[in-house]
């Protein structure tokens, strides 16, 4: 197996013929709530970061891949590409010098869930902020600002622009 594959590259080889690529999108949330809890119960609040950090490299990954010269068609493809995949459907709210604000529309982890009071989508927030690194070439500070999973009806990731750091 090559070392040059990207994990993106190394996860896309699927041999399912029977089964197919599809799954039921509940089984897709019993594997991340489940081991979510799972998580939180060994780390604390430490929890948050192996899910946001994980997003972060995916985003970054993604970034790459979807690289454009300016902000609006690179964020076309990003919005083209989470839609695709069926992560949910990305809006831009928000963009900045000092802030991009993209609200997350049908959220894979949380959209139709009823409220259980607090925001949970770390992983989504980590890819976006990925995705923002990836263009900038620096480290930013991302945060869940909305989430259905804390009754406010959609998931709103907001991206810091004003402490960013060169990358790691
Ligand atoms: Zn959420």
């Amino acid at each position: 197996m090559s070392s040059e594959q990207t994990k993106l590259e190394q996860i896309s080889k699927i041999c399912r013929p029977q089964t197919g690529e599809d799954v039921p999108l509940v089984l897709f949330r019993a594997f991340r709530h489940f081991t979510a809890d799972y998580v939180a119960q060994l780390l604390g609040k430490r929890a948050t970061l192996v899910f946001q950090n994980g997003g972060r490299e995916l985003g970054r990954e993604a970034g790459k891949l979807l690289k454009q010269e300016s902000l609006d068609d690179y964020l076309r493809a990003v919005i083209g590409f989470v839609r695709d995949m069926r992560m949910g459907i990305l809006q831009p709210r928000e963009l900045s010098d000092k802030a991009i604000i993209l609200g997350l529309e049908e959220c894979l982890t949380c959209a139709g869930m009823d409220s259980i009071g607090k925001r949970i989508c770390h992983f989504e927030t980590g890819f976006v902020a990925g995705i923002v690194e990836s263009f900038l070439g620096n480290r930013v500070r991302a945060f869940e600002s909305k989430c259905n999973a804390n009754g406010e009806g959609i998931c709103e990731v907001t991206v810091d622009l004003t402490n960013t750091m060169t990358h790691e």
